[in-house]
């Protein structure tokens, strides 16, 4: 796997989550340049699914405020006692989402980037309304048409948009994928763009610790980065 694999962000002392952090800022900034975007347009998503708090607490104290978790249960382990020390943090739902979980989903996540299905759009939105938190959306495309794997078909993702965002009334903010591991991921973020632009959809999530940059040239608002910010997660 990629450098970014390596080295001193497995040590897992504060210092290095800090370093790796101002790196990647560094490095979408050089990618943002080529493609002659605004690095300001692209938001870091540090992932700290099954991290150690510690190192989370080390990205805190770093400044860093947006962060990614794949797990309800999880996430409410940990981020409730965080949020109210750090209430400027933005927590992003990037894992699968239960309809029996999306009532703790829109009380803890400030976005939920895992709208896969009509009926978990349903049940968001009653929750949203129920706790008047309208957290913004984005519909995760299945771009790579993997059986196992979550997310709409390209094919249907059209319709998809325009039921959840006109019948359902959720706030459909914009689109997110994760490629096949085995194909080239430019490919996929290029579609996952061309979804997004003929929909009117402003943010796309793509690209992780492997990939961000190449996503960032092809138009991520969003990199959802885990290992190159904290190290190899432990288990899971
Ligand atoms: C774990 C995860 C990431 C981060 O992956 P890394 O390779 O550790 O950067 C990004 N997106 C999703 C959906 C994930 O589950």
């Amino acid at each position: 796997m990629p450098e970014l694999l390596m080295t001193d962000s497995q040590t897992g002392d504060g210092a290095d989550v800090a370093a790796n952090l101002s790196e990647i800022h560094n490095k979408i900034i050089t990618a943002s340049k080529r493609v002659d975007r605004q690095s300001d347009e692209v938001t870091l998503v540090a992932v700290s699914k099954i991290q150690p708090v510690a190192k989370i607490e080390a990205a805190l104290a770093a400044g860093h405020r947006v962060f990614g978790e794949n797990r309800i249960q999880e996430a409410q382990s940990k981020w409730p006692a965080l949020k109210t020390l750090y209430p400027d943090v933005t927590l992003h739902l990037i894992g699968p989402l239960q309809t029996n979980k999306a009532k703790d989903a829109v009380a803890l996540f400030d976005v939920i980037e895992t709208l896969d299905r009509p009926k978990l759009a349903e049940v968001l939105k009653r929750e949203m309304d129920r706790q008047d938190l309208h957290r913004p959306c984005y519909i995760q495309v299945n771009t790579g048409e993997e059986p196992q794997k979550a997310g709409i078909a390209p094919a249907d993702v059209d319709a998809f948009i325009v039921k959840c965002r006109d019948d359902i009334g959720l706030n459909i903010a914009g689109l997110m994928c994760i490629p096949p591991a085995d194909e080239e991921a430019a490919l996929h973020f290029a579609l996952l763009r061309d979804i997004a632009r003929r929909n009117g959809l402003a943010s796309l999530s793509m690209g992780m610790s492997g990939d961000f940059e190449v996503a960032v040239e092809l138009g991520a608002t969003h990199v959802r980065v885990g290992t190159a910010i904290f190290g190899a997660r432990e288990h899971g």
